[in-house]
């Protein structure tokens, strides 16, 4: 039930605060189904926030040096520290999750921008950069071709997903108005609130420029349509939206620059090697359980499939298994819980619905759900428990390789040789994420180069690096974030690779006393 006096969240837009002249949708409590607040941007003139964005955020942004903006994202930092517990509160209630779950995003967020503020203070008083060395086009070297980077003097709009309010927006902001591009973020509805809080935070501490930053929450209805050419829009969410993204007209027709974040069906593989007591064995057993139960498995990079040696199904299932009974699900409030609650009652019938078309293929080989709740109503709350399936034969499987059920749930699977293990992985028709468990460097680095171009990322896990390793799941911003195919073609972060998508690259043709003019506003990017 939504009681009347919900609070209905401002949306911070054409430089002001406006509410929504509807009912709006409730944000409810993910454990208790409490109604928290209402969202809405009914009424709202798209028009005039975007043009106001472009205009007075794009102006005053461009007007500052690489090393002045990054100074404000320092400012941003400081901003969001100061009012993390607040996150902290806001995440329990709205997302379900546990006190270290809630850190993955709000803490995560921070931590990128406070990577960016670094990275941006190396590039100093510079107003645009230099691509590369400059490139002689004739014998006579007077006249060369020097490429340079100049931010797009348009908007970037933020289409978010539910499971990342606070990380999926700084991750992007960061590159985004250190290169000197504006912002307006739409978060996904169901967790739209800790998104809404952070801008309204940043925003009344007055470390931006008028219109760098604008927060639209509700409806997506028509955000797209006021798009134009230099403007570019970033998606995270389903394969399905992600689908009328790319061919709404703004992308199809006015050329918009699109990065596109959609579902995947990340791996982990171990070694054929490996036996049942070696360490890849058990460092593999730990990696899956901690990626299907952090966030409750809500993160895109979560692995999903399983593969190990055929003769090692059994004792794999069996580990895995001795680990998830131990899981206590419910409450992320009642400090005996280690996994809270999935966003929503309607991600909750989704994963049950996800769960049901696996099993058409799959056997159940851990069911958490026999393990009462702690402190939560079953029925009430949308906690969902671990469950784990398995395939012997996974090459005869269709759907294993191709729904992600967005929550606490991962398909072990089996192989009989390399070449299998590859096309195995390989079914997931491009993915974030590949993890490798091998205590042999020649292993992995056949690994990488079979898997690198079906996966934006990487990751082995070995013996040496076991306690340094940074997490199959976890997105480090120094590394690129994004997958080919089926994870949606984009690409982020990867440190200062991730300006390129909010800069145009221009060739100049010129003198080389014109080139040298150029060269003294600019620095040249390294990576
Ligand atoms: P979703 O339903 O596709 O929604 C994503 C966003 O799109 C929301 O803000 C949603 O707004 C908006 N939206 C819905 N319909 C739209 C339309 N017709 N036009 C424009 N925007 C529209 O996805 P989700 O369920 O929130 O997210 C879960 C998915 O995201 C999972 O598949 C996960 O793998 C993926 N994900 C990927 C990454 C990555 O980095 N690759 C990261 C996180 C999540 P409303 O909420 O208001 O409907």
């Amino acid at each position: 039930m939504t009681t009347p006096d919900t609070p209905l969240l401002p949306n911070y837009f054409a430089g002001r605060w406006q509410t929504g002249h509807g009912h709006g949708t409730t944000l409810r409590d993910a454990v208790t189904g409490e109604s928290l607040v209402r969202v809405d941007n009914t009424g709202l003139n798209l028009h005039e926030g975007f043009v106001f964005a472009r205009e007075h955020g794009g102006a005053a942004l461009r007007a500052l040096s690489y090393g002045q903006r990054a100074a404000m994202l320092g400012e941003v930092v400081k901003v969001l520290q100061a009012n993390r517990d607040a996150y902290y509160d806001i995440a329990t209630r709205n997302s379900g999750t546990t006190t270290k779950d809630s850190a993955v995003d709000i803490d995560g967020g921070i931590f990128t921008l406070g990577y960016y503020a670094k990275q941006g203070e190396a590039l100093g008083d510079a107003k645009c950069l230099l691509d590369g060395e400059r490139i002689r086009m004739g014998k006579d070297p007077v006249f060369q071709t020097q490429h340079v980077l100049n931010p797009t003097r348009g908007v970037a709009l933020f289409i978010n997903a539910f499971n990342f309010p606070s990380w999926g927006l700084w991750e992007k902001a960061a590159p985004a108005l250190l290169s000197g591009v504006p912002v307006i973020v739409k978060p996904a509805t169901a967790t739209a609130w800790l998104t809404q809080r952070m801008v309204e935070d940043v925003v009344k501490a007055g470390v931006l420029p008028e219109g760098a930053l604008s927060v639209i929450c509700g409806s997506s209805a028509h955000l797209m349509d006021q798009l134009q050419p230099f403007d570019v829009v970033s998606f995270t969410g389903s394969a399905e939206t992600a689908r009328i993204i790319r061919s709404h007209p703004a992308v199809a027709q006015r050329s918009v620059r699109c990065n596109i974040e959609a579902d995947s069906l990340n791996s982990a593989l171990l070694d054929p090697s490996a036996t049942v007591d070696s360490e890849a064995f058990k460092l593999m057993v730990s990696e899956v359980v901690r990626e299907m139960t952090v966030k409750s498995g809500q993160k895109c990079t979560a692995i999903r499939r399983i593969f190990v040696p055929l003769e090692l199904f059994d004792d794999a299932a069996e580990a895995i298994s001795a680990k998830l009974v131990k899981v206590t699900v419910g409450n992320p409030r009642n400090e005996g819980v280690r996994m809270g609650a999935l966003v929503s009652q309607e991600q909750k019938r989704s994963v049950l619905h996800g769960i049901e078309a696996l099993c058409h293929e799959a056997l159940v080989l851990f069911d958490g759900s026999e393990v009462p709740l702690v402190d939560a109503d079953p029925e009430a709350s949308a906690c969902v428990a671990p469950t784990l399936l398995g395939h012997r034969d996974p090459g005869q499987a269709k759907v294993l390789h191709e729904v992600e059920v967005f929550g606490p749930v991962a398909t072990l699977m089996a192989y009989e040789d390399e070449d299998e293990a590859w096309d195995l992985v390989r079914r997931g028709e491009g993915s974030l994420v590949a993890s490798i468990y091998s205590e042999d460097p020649a292993f992995i680095a056949r690994a990488a180069a079979e898997l690198a171009d079906s996966h934006g990322r990487v990751h082995a896990i070995s013996p040496d690096v076991a306690a340094s390793q940074t997490g199959h799941g976890n997105v480090m911003p120094m590394s690129l974030h994004g997958g080919p195919g089926r994870a949606g073609g984009g690409e982020e972060l990867g440190g200062l690779r991730a300006l390129g998508f909010y800069h145009r690259r221009t060739a100049v043709q010129a003198s080389s006393a014109a080139l040298d003019a150029l060269a003294a506003t600019a620095t040249t990017l390294k990576y």
